[in-house]
């Protein structure tokens, strides 16, 4: 590990004002990524700013009629507030479906954003790596590849984005607020995360110098028909291979609204409106869940090692609808799928 200098930041200005002055410098909060990273001599950053003290804490109603969660509000705090269990199941779900409640307790929101992805090879120094080395080559692309994406790859990047968390954040359709250099903004999940395309080194669309402030979710009902569905080597504690968040809103044995999200399959949380679009209006049936997993996966290519995820993740999709459409969630503390 590099050394490197610290210093604790007193003010969301003063962090912001450190990090863009300073290429080298990185911002940490529960540091359950980054202190991997700069052991695995993957980061290395000369100075850390720590934001843990900042006022980002709280859990807070908008005038809207939906939450905001500070960024530094950890995941467990968020997963078992009774707000979010009671209105977001979907996301609470999905957080508790992740890491270890040790992780879970020390990881924030806005960590689990900026997470990077789990690719063998990103973390090895000794191969190449265009997401770590831009321009060194993609050695997953030819290698071992069983935990890559098949949605939205590109020639330099196959990495996938690990988040349970963010699948259920991209299909709550959540804001991110950011603050930076050049005053605050608000990013839509779908457009936080970024395809690999020709810069894999970059995973998101802050700029330099911004920091996540909290996100919101707007107000909205998806509390009755919903489920988070991780499919994994291990049931204990592993990323998702796929995974599919689901919420439906029905009457009168229809669908009236439907978000569904992957994980596991792409460099960012995978959503298709059109393959949404296609549940409206139609009563819940395996025929017209496969259709619409057929939808999602169009364009869907495996590598050597992971081609199975492209069955696995129709598989999982359809499953996860009718869990959704019966309302009967899966269980996280039962890893089982039901
Ligand atoms: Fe690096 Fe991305 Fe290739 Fe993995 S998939 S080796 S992260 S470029």
């Amino acid at each position: 590990m590099n050394r490197f200098s610290y210093m604790r930041a007193a003010s969301v200005e003063e962090a912001v004002r450190e990090v863009a002055g300073d290429p080298t410098a990185r911002f940490i909060a529960g540091g359950t990524n980054l202190i991997d990273l700069m052991k695995y001599d993957v980061e290395r950053p000369d100075r850390l700013i720590d934001i843990t003290h900042l006022p980002l804490k709280g859990i807070e109603e908008t005038e809207g009629g939906g939450l905001r969660i500070g960024a530094l509000v950890s995941n467990d705090e968020v997963a078992y507030d009774s707000r979010v269990q009671d209105r977001y199941p979907l996301l609470s779900s999905a957080i508790r479906a992740g890491a270890s409640p040790q992780l879970r307790n020390a990881a924030t929101t806005g960590g689990n954003l900026l997470q990077r992805t789990r690719c063998y090879y990103f973390y090895d120094t000794g191969t190449p790596c265009n997401k770590r080395e831009p321009g060194s080559g993609c050695p997953a692309a030819f290698g071992r590849n069983r935990i890559h994406a098949i949605l939205g790859t590109s020639e330099h990047c196959i990495a996938t984005h690990p988040s349970d968390m963010a699948v259920a954040m991209a299909a709550l359709e959540a804001l991110v607020h950011v603050a930076g250099p050049n005053g605050e903004r608000v990013i839509p999940i779908a457009e936080f995360h970024r395809l690999p395309g020709d810069r894999p080194e970059i995973d998101n669309t802050l700029e330099r110098g911004e920091i996540i402030t909290a996100v919101e979710l707007p107000a909205q009902d998806f509390s009755r028909n919903h489920t988070y569905l991780k499919v994994r080597d291990r049931l204990s504690y592993a990323f998702a291979l796929v995974s599919v968040a689901a919420a439906l809103r029905l009457d009168a044995g229809k669908v009236t609204d439907a978000r569904l999200a992957l994980g596991g399959v792409a460099h960012k949380p995978w959503r298709v409106p059109e393959a949404e679009a296609m549940l409206s209006g139609k009563a819940p049936s395996s025929d017209l869940f496969g259709k619409v997993a057929d939808r999602i996966l169009d364009g869907a290519k495996g590598y050597e090692d992971n081609a199975f995820k492209i069955d696995l993740a129709r598989r999982t999709i359809v499953r996860a609808l009718s869990q959704a459409a019966e309302g009967k969630p899966q269980s996280q503390t039962d890893k089982r799928i039901q």
